[in-house]
């Protein structure tokens, strides 16, 4: 029994390295170490392989080992003394611990956020204003014969995503793949042109170089020239791109953290215009619709960055930013988000769930967090350039534990428990906390 369990292959396993959320991973163990990831991605294989080895402490105060009772009541001590505490994180948990956390948010009176407030939440502002056209991969799979990447490089950062659902992948409407589609890039101008749809290579037919902070122009340009209106000083490209879109039976526009103009987007200095740029592109998308079939999905980046906009919205009413201080939720991103909260000095206490975003986080808010005392909650060996107050390793779902990922369409997947380890779930130290705290 013992044998199988430390020597086996695992078929259909969801992987949560990424947005993409592929769900057709072959694990293989041997003396219950990961020996073989399958098919090859280097992200995915990393996310396992990192997260699989269960030598760290189950709690730790200080950075010293301790046992998980005296962690919880040194954490219970913390959160009772905390005027105005902060939740943030969530992006790499489940749906059972995002939700144990908003429980835990109401009970002590805390604001909490995700890490949509570092990478999409421009996006989910625009989509909160103007609407979004959109499908799941399985359509674009089976139906785009145009496929726009707008700000975002799919090679990198969801590195099977061209393969399994977007340009080189056979569907039903698309039987030749690659060659069922025309596929455009589109990005910053000191980028775009290295830019690759997938590990193993591959060119866009179409790279239109975008002038830092000039998407918002570029998308004007193209609602104007679908009305039929004159404009002056187009380049060929957009005129060539336009065309596509109009002539196209089925598009799609794929846009990322270059677009929405985003802390996390490598190498920029994030903007305060990324949800007008969004929402200019969502306007563009719904009146294509006008000629042809158009929808337009965001690139989420973390494994369950969807879900905890989910389980946030249909607990809360609101998707990430959220303050629930008052007895009642209030939604307002810069006022209530972490980074912004933290560099005002606003918070008393912050309780980490998942810490792989902290290193984006501006100076001032990572100066102001080391200066507080922190809970950290977080998978086998994340580096943390601070030593939490108290922290507790916990189970992965998807490798440790069973829990539901949503894909960055919001498709909800089931994560499979496939090897065992000592770390409980993040949803039941949030759960232990919610039962300790009296609040008195
Ligand atoms: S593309 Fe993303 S979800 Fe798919 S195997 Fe690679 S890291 Fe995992």
């Amino acid at each position: 029994m013992l044998e199988l369990c430390l020597n086996k292959t695992e078929i259909h396993v969801t992987c949560p390295g990424c947005g993409c959320l592929c769900d057709d991973v072959e694990l293989t163990f041997a003396e219950g170490r990961i020996s073989k990831f399958a098919p090859q991605c280097a992200l995915g294989e990393r996310w396992f392989r990192n997260h699989s080895e269960v030598t760290q402490p189950v709690a730790e105060l200080e950075g010293i080992a301790t046992d998980y009772d005296t962690a919880v009541r040194q954490s219970l001590e913390l959160l009772e003394q905390a005027d105005y505490p902060l939740i943030y994180g969530l992006s790499r948990s489940s749906s059972p611990g995002q939700r144990a956390a908003v429980a835990l948010a109401d009970r002590i009176g805390a604001v909490i956020d995700t890490t949509a407030s570092m990478c999409h939440g421009p996006s989910i502002m625009a989509l909160q204003e103007v609407g979004e056209v959109t499908c799941t991969l399985g359509e674009v799979r089976n139906r785009a014969d145009l496929v726009i990447f707008w700000g975002c490089h799919p090679a990198a950062s969801h590195p099977r995503h061209a393969d399994r659902y977007s340009v080189f992948a056979k569907g039903r409407f698309t039987p030749d793949g690659r060659d069922s589609r025309i596929v455009v890039m589109i990005g910053e101008a000191n980028k775009v042109a290295a830019w690759k749809l997938s590990p193993s290579g591959g060119e866009a037919d179409l790279v239109i170089p975008v002038p830092l902070d000039g998407d918002f122009e570029m998308i004007a340009q193209l609602r104007a020239l679908l009305r039929g209106t004159h404009v002056d000083g187009v380049t060929e490209p957009v005129l060539q791109l336009i065309e596509l879109m109009k002539n196209c039976h089925y598009g799609i526009v794929f846009f990322g953290l270059g677009l929405a103009g985003s802390r996390m987007w490598e190498g920029s200095q994030p903007t305060n215009s990324g949800h007008i740029h969004v929402a200019a592109l969502l306007q563009l998308v719904a009146e294509l619709n006008a000629v042809t079939r158009f929808t337009a999905r965001r690139m989420r980046m973390q494994g369950d960055v969807s879900g905890a906009d989910n389980v946030l919205l249909w607990q809360t009413g609101y998707p990430f930013a959220v303050d629930i201080a008052r007895g009642y939720p209030r939604y307002n991103p810069g006022e209530f988000s972490a980074n912004e909260l933290l560099e005002r000095c606003e918070s008393d206490l912050c309780v980490i769930v998942g810490a792989e975003t902290i290193p984006h986080f501006s100076r001032a808010a990572r100066d102001h967090l080391k200066s507080i005392p922190t809970i950290v909650l977080d998978y086998p060996n994340v580096p943390l350039e601070f030593t939490p107050t108290v922290s507790f390793t916990t189970a992965v779902y998807g490798l440790h534990a069973a829990g539901t990922a949503y894909r960055m369409d919001n498709v909800p997947l089931p994560l499979r428990a496939l090897q065992p380890s000592p770390y409980p779930t993040d949803e039941v130290v949030l759960t232990d906390l919610l039962a300790g705290f009296r609040g008195d």
